[in-house]
């Protein structure tokens, strides 16, 4: 049961400073249209994410987790409300400043890994800097060496279980070094093990200074994590770190 003081937006006025967020969203709303309906996904959903934090976002099946995450990483833009990412607002860019900002800042790890099949481990890995002039296989070697799979350079991923696999995913996802890393059921096709070996992972990545937000139903991961936002149908309902008003209980400020 959830304890209602004030409205959302109050507590984060009160606990956030401009500028030090790593993300802040503020009244995220996304819409979808099927047939003559509008599917609200997202309505409203406001909060910030500290440099270095480490949240899970939880809730069940078509709450609008994927939706919040596409978001966070830029990948699609809200219908209305804003991001902010390193305090600077995203949906008010440029394609070409925003796909920057994306580039820059976010690395994203997909719950179905996303890797080319006929690319190698190491050329996956390097493929996000394919639009940069950087030299970066090295990097990439490291990065695989980091994540444990430096023996595996030249596998292509049909040769690769499902955890290596979701390892290649994370150091490709960390190659332009981004602040911000997301992850959408990272560990959700993985056995026990494998997803053990991605949590310890993701916790020495965040140990490095790397904030992570992680959609999960995994309760180890969950508990790894300093902060928890629940979403249901849309809404955000919990924020571990804050009381959230409902439109339901909320008090007008
Ligand atoms: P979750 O990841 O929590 O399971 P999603 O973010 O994928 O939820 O979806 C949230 C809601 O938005 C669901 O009702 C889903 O059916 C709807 N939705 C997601 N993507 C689309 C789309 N492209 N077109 C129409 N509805 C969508
Ligand atoms: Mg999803």
């Amino acid at each position: 049961m959830i304890t209602l003081t004030r409205p959302n937006r109050i507590n984060l006025a009160e606990s956030v400073t401009p500028g030090v967020c790593a993300a802040e969203a503020v009244g995220l709303t996304k819409t979808y249209r099927r047939g003559a309906e509008t599917v609200y996904a997202l309505t409203e959903v406001s909060f910030s994410i500290a440099e270095g934090e480490m949240i899970v976002i939880v809730g069940p099946s078509g709450a609008g987790k994927t939706t919040l995450l596409h978001l966070l990483g830029c990948m699609d833009t809200p219908t209305s409300g804003q991001l902010y990412l390193g305090g600077q607002p995203a949906n008010s860019l440029s394609d070409s400043a925003l796909t920057r900002l994306r580039r820059e800042r976010v690395g994203f790890v997909f719950q179905h890994f996303g890797l080319l099949p006929t690319l190698s481990v190491l050329e996956n890995v390097m493929l996000p800097t394919i639009f940069s002039r950087r030299q970066t296989r090295h990097r990439a070697e490291e990065l695989l060496e980091q994540v444990g799979m430096a023996h595996r350079l030249s596998h292509r991923p049909n040769e690769l279980s499902g955890g290596e696999m979701q390892r290649v995913a994370i150091a490709r996802a960390l190659i332009n070094s981004p602040t911000l890393l997301l992850a959408d059921e990272p560990t959700g096709n993985l056995d026990t093990a494998s997803g053990e070996a991605i949590i310890a992972l993701f916790k020495s990545l965040n140990e490095t200074g790397i904030t992570i937000a992680v959609v999960t139903h995994n309760l180890t991961l969950a508990a790894a994590a300093h902060r928890r936002l629940t979403l249901k149908d849309g809404r955000l309902i919990s924020d571990s770190s804050h009381h959230i008003a409902s439109p339901q209980e909320g008090i007008s400020p």
